[in-house]
C-alpha cells in the first residue's frame, strides 16, 4: 500500500512552531507519513510568518522553493492571513489558511491528498509530535490578543484573545512531562491575560477545580516538578502575584516582559501601558521579594516622532532598571499597522545609531550582571554534548534567545540532564562553569 506522504516546512516564532506541532500530530494521527524531502512528498505544507517584511520575504521564498521542488503546496500561518499576498506571488498554491487553523489545513490536505484508510492513532504519542528537542517544550495557553498596540498587526491576523481550557493545558503539560520534558516554556501573545475572555472560568484538572488565570495556572504547572518559564507577560498589575511563586521555587525566577519604551508619550503613541517611574518601582519590589529574578524585555527604538530626549529617557531607564536580557529593534512599518500613519518618521540612519547606542549600553549592563555570577553554584539543563564538553542553560536563559553556560570535561552528561555547576567565567552573554 502506498502511504500518503506530506512534507512540512515550519517558519516563524514559537507560537507558529506550536501550530506546526498540532498539524503534524493530526497528520500522523490520521495515518499520513511525514517526509523529509520535497521529492518524496505527495504534497508540502508551508507554515509561514508574516510579522515583519524580512519574514514575509523568507516565507514567500520558502513557498516558491516548495512549488519548484514539489509543485503541490498548502500554505498556512501568519502570512496566510494575508491570502492575497500569497496568491499574487504564487497563484499555483493549492490552498491558503491563516494561523492557528489546524482544521482548515487538514481539510485542504484531505481535499488534495485523500486520508489513508487505516488511522495509525496508536502510533502517535500522547504528547503529540514536537519540533523542539525532547527535554523542553513550548506550551501555548491562548491565541490572539485584546490589545491594539499601534505597531502590531497580530490582533488583525490572529483575532482577539481565545484562552485554551485550563484542564486541556494541564493535560498537555502532564503528557509532555511524562514524555521526558524537563522545561515548559509558557507562550501566547499575552500570557498575563490568560482567562480574561472566559472570565477566568473554573475548569478541572485531576478532579480538582482550577481557575483559568495566569497565577493559578502557573502554580499548577509548577507542581509538575519541571522548570516552568513564563514568556510574553504583558505588564499588568497582577503580574506581581507570580513573583512570590518564583521566590518559593515553584516557577523559574525569570520574566519575559516586553516594556517596548520608557517615555510616557511614546508609550501612549504605541498604545502601551506604564510609566517608567512606576515600572522601576515595581522592578525594585520584585527584586526585594525574589533577588534571583532575571528580567528579559524588548524595546523599539526610532518609533515615529521619538525625539533625542525621549530616546535618552529610555537609556536612563535601562541604566536604572539593570535588566538582564534585552532585545531591541529599530521600528519598521508593518503593512496594516496604525503606527504607519503617525507623523515624523525617524530616518533609518538615526534609528540605527540609536539602536547601536542602546545595545552598547545594554551589553555593558549584561556583562556586569553576569560577572556577579562568578563563584556561584547554579543548576543548569544540558542542551548539547560534544567532544569539547556540554552546552547548558541556567534558569536565567531561555532557549535560543538568551545566553548559555559552557561546561568542559563532562562528556558523561546527556542532553536533558540537570546538574550543578560553579561559575568560573563570563562574557557579555554567556557563562562558563565546572561541574560541582
Ligand atoms: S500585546 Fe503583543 S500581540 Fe497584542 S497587540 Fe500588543 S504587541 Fe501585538
Amino acid at each position: 500500500m502506498n502511504i500518503a506522504k506530506v512534507g512540512f516546512v515550519s517558519l516563524g516564532c514559537p507560537k507558529a512552531t506550536v501550530d506546526s506541532e498540532h498539524i503534524l500530530t493530526r497528520l500522523r494521527a490520521e495515518g499520513y507519513l511525514i517526509s523529509s524531502s520535497y521529492q518524496d512528498s505527495d504534497l508540502v505544507v508551508v507554515n509561514t510568518c508574516g510579522f515583519i517584511d524580512s519574514a514575509v520575504h523568507e516565507s514567500l521564498d520558502a513557498i516558491g522553493e516548495a512549488l519548484a521542488e514539489n509543485g503541490r503546496v498548502i500554505v498556512t500561518g501568519c502570512l496566510g492571513a494575508k491570502g492575497d499576498v500569497v496568491r499574487q506571488a504564487h497563484p499555483r498554491v493549492l490552498a491558503v489558511t491563516g494561523p492557528h487553523a489546524t482544521d482548515d489545513v487538514m481539510e485542504a490536505v484531505h481535499r488534495h491528498l485523500p486520508k489513508p484508510h487505516d488511522p495509525y492513532t496508536d502510533l502517535v504519542p500522547p504528547q503529540g509530535i514536537r519540533l523542539t528537542p525532547r527535554h523542553y517544550a513550548y506550551l501555548k495557553i491562548s491565541e490572539g490578543c485584546n490589545h491594539r498596540c499601534t505597531f502590531c498587526i497580530i490582533p488583525s491576523m490572529r483575532g482577539d484573545l481565545v484562552s485554551r481550557p485550563v484542564g486541556d493545558v494541564m493535560i498537555e503539560a502532564e503528557n509532555l512531562v511524562k514524555s521526558g520534558v524537563k522545561e515548559l516554556l509558557v507562550i501566547s501573545q499575552d500570557t498575563s491575560a490568560y482567562g480574561v475572555d472566559v472570565k477566568y472560568r473554573t475548569g478541572f484538572w485531576g478532579g480538582r477545580p482550577l481557575r483559568a488565570r495566569m497565577t493559578e495556572l502557573a502554580e499548577a504547572l509548577g507542581s509538575l516538578g519541571v522548570w516552568v518559564r513564563l514568556h510574553y507577560v504583558y505588564p499588568y498589575p497582577h503580574v506581581d502575584e507570580v513573583i512570590p511563586l518564583m521566590a518559593e521555587g515553584k516557577l523559574l525566577p525569570y520574566l519575559d516582559i516586553p516594556f517596548q519604551h520608557a517615555n510616557q508619550r511614546i508609550l501612549k503613541l504605541m498604545k502601551r501601558p506604564g510609566n517608567s517611574d512606576g515600572v522601576l518601582a515595581r522592578i525594585r519590589r520584585w527584586r526585594e521579594i525574589c533577588p534571583e529574578l532575571t528580567l528579559r524585555s524588548t524595546f523599539i527604538v526610532g518609533f515615529p516622532g521619538e525625539t533625542e530626549a525621549e530616546f535618552e529617557e529610555l537609556l536612563a531607564f535601562l541604566k536604572e532598571a539593570q535588566l538582564d536580557r534585552v532585545g531591541a529593534f529599530a521600528y519598521s512599518p508593518v503593512e496594516g499597522a496604525l503606527a504607519n500613519e503617525l507623523p515624523d518618521p525617524i530616518p533609518p540612519e538615526v534609528q540605527q545609531e540609536r539602536l547601536a547606542r542602546l545595545m552598547l549600553l545594554q551589553e555593558e549592563i549584561s556583562e556586569e550582571r553576569l560577572k556577579l555570577k562568578i563563584g556561584k553554584t547554579m543548576t543548569v539543563l544540558v542542551d548539547e554534548v560534544d567532544e569539547e564538553g556540554a552546552i547548558a542553560r541556567s534558569y536565567a536563559d531561555a532557549p535560543e534567545i538568551d545566553g548559555q553556560v559552557y561546561i568542559s570535561e563532562c562528556q558523561h552528561l546527556k542532553v536533558g540532564d540537570r546538574v550543578d555547576v560553579v561559575i568560573t567565567d563570563s562574557d557579555t552573554h554567556d557563562l562558563w562553569g565546572d561541574m560541582v
